[in-house]
């Protein structure tokens, strides 16, 4: 069986890639599969950059194929951020709560008309002596007041989606699989890969 590689080490996200790539003789491994551990700086200043970056450095060095993503939230009234900084908004990397609440802090006088974001994933396939693929998927939203629901992770319970009336939180996984910015990118890659593979 062929290789792929996903640049990730969240087994959670490759699950999503194997139904994908499985039925075409490609086998999914993520980063915890490989011995060395190879971290990417994210130093692009758009998704798209990030992702490409990413993909296409792990898969130089490992003669893989590899998809990588980057995604992240970006806020009208903020001028786009948190943006590519999403992840570590807050100062600390990953930290949902403190990033959640800076967001809130920062959108206190907003009214809900002005507090439309969306969210954005950009999924970079970097295949060895090949053209890097890029595809995008976006979800639009407004930020809650304050934070709603369990459920995902990141800004999901500070996320509202207008076609739900719910936020992401409170959406089951399945639910959110269906309309997420991730989903819809990979349904594009999707469509492309019998040209691909
Ligand atoms: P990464 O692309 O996995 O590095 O994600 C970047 C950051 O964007 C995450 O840490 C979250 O803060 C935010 N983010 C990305 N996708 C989602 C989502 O589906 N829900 C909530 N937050 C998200």
């Amino acid at each position: 069986m062929k290789t792929i590689l996903i640049a990730t080490k969240n087994k959670g996200k490759a699950k999503e890639f194997e139904a994908l790539f499985y039925p075409k003789g490609y086998k999914v491994l993520t980063l915890l599969d490989m011995d060395e551990n190879l971290d990417v700086e994210e130093t692009g200043e758009t998704f798209e950059e990030n992702a490409k970056l990413k993909a296409e450095t792990i898969s130089s060095h490992f003669h893989l194929p590899v998809l990588a993503d980057d995604s992240g939230l970006i806020v009208d009234a903020l001028e786009g951020r948190p943006g590519v900084y999403s992840a570590r908004y807050a100062g600390q990397e990953k930290n949902d709560e403190a990033n959640m609440q800076k967001v809130l802090a920062e959108l206190k006088n907003v009214p809900d008309h002005k507090r439309t974001a969306r969210f954005y994933c950009a999924l970079a396939f970097a295949i060895p002596g090949e053209e890097t693929r890029l595809y995008k998927g976006t979800i639009e939203g407004r930020i809650t007041k304050e934070p709603k629901g369990s459920n995902g992770f990141g800004y999901d319970p500070i996320f509202y989606v207008p076609s739900k009336e719910k936020t992401m939180a409170e959406l089951s996984a399945d639910e959110k699989n269906e309309i997420s910015h991730r989903a819809q990118a990979i349904r594009y890659l999707a469509s492309d890969i019998n040209k691909i593979l």
